[in-house]
């Protein structure tokens, strides 16, 4: 591994302390690049010398296989600069989505109560359109920045393709998002906090928050959604292969009970995929990624 100003290498990381599932197996390098100048340089060698690698938020959505990873995960939770101008923020990836969630109430903006909970980062947030309760992060944004072919490009959002937990990124993955310029609006300081202690309260009784998981397995189908399907339809909360179980407080989400792989996480989701095809004849699409 080259040797780059401002990058921190990190060798022979195991991926279990950096996903919320709490699996996944050993990666040959972890790096964090320090500055964009460090993460242009990195990708230029990467390019050059055809190397594997993943780009990480915060861990939060991803599964990360159990087998040795030969190539380089890249952290971009250095790149974490945030700048506000009235009610326009521009805000590094790897800045975290609570973080800024709770920056914006304190200044009496509104707009991001939606996503207090979200556990991941700017980065993660706009690749895969995060969203909760009715909203998602690019109704905010007005701005993306990222690097693709060592370019810096910057766009309106009116130029990038995004929609239903998708964007442009997920179809493009040498594109390295960078930040986001994102526009709220004011309100008061209170009726901000209501909404976040709702929002949050909702999740701690309806999300199993007691144990590693990484959200919702999959995408709601168009005539049920995909929690009320493995409920009531499939039967199969409490289910488990391995220490992956279905919760039973929730049952689009996997839950690391009891030391799980993320091959049994994986063996969970094709068996839920399996009796949904069988019972229902519904075809369910992974909102998790599988990283190999
Ligand atoms: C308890 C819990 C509740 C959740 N609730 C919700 C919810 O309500 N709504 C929702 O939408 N999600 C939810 N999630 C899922 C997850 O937190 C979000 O999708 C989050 O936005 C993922 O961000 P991350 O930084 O963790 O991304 P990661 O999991 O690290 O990565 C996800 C994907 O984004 C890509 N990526 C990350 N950063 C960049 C970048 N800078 N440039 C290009 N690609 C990048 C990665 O390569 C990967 O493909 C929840 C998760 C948990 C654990």
């Amino acid at each position: 591994m080259k040797e780059i100003k401002d990058l921190i290498i990190k060798e022979n990381v195991k991926m279990s302390e950096y996903t919320s599932y709490k699996t996944g197996g050993e990666v040959l390098y972890y790096v964090y690049p320090k500055t964009i100048e460090a993460l242009q340089e990195l990708m230029s060698y990467i390019f050059k010398n055809n190397i594997k690698y993943f780009v990480i938020g915060n861990g939060t959505n991803i599964i990360f296989t159990d087998e040795f990873y030969d190539g380089i995960v890249i952290n971009l939770s250095k790149l974490e600069e945030i700048k506000i101008e009235n009610t326009i923020i521009e805000v590094s990836s790897g800045y975290s989505l609570q973080k800024l969630v709770s920056e914006a109430s304190k200044l009496g903006l509104t707009g991001l109560e939606f996503a207090a909970g979200i556990p991941g980062t700017i980065g993660g947030a706009t690749y895969m359109n995060a969203g909760a309760y009715g909203s998602c992060i690019f109704e905010k944004i007005k701005y993306v920045k990222y690097l693709e072919n060592g370019e810096i490009i910057k766009k309106a959002k009116e130029e990038v393709p995004y929609g239903n937990r998708y964007s442009y990124f997920k179809d493009n993955k040498k594109a390295i998002i960078l930040s986001i310029t994102i526009e709220l609006s004011h309100e008061d300081k209170n009726i901000i906090l209501d909404k976040i202690k709702e929002y949050t309260q909702k999740r701690i009784q309806t999300q199993p928050l007691e144990y590693p998981n990484a959200g919702s397995v999959f995408k709601n189908p168009e005539t049920i959604s995909a929690g009320a399907l493995i409920d009531t339809k499939l039967n199969l909360k409490g289910k488990n292969v391995g220490g992956a179980y279905v919760s039973e407080k929730h049952a689009n989400f996997i839950i690391n009970k009891n030391n799980a792989t993320s091959n049994d996480i994986i063996k969970l989701i094709e068996e839920i995929k399996r009796v949904a095809k069988q019972k229902e004849n519904i075809v369910l699409q992974l909102e998790q990624e599988i990283i190999k």
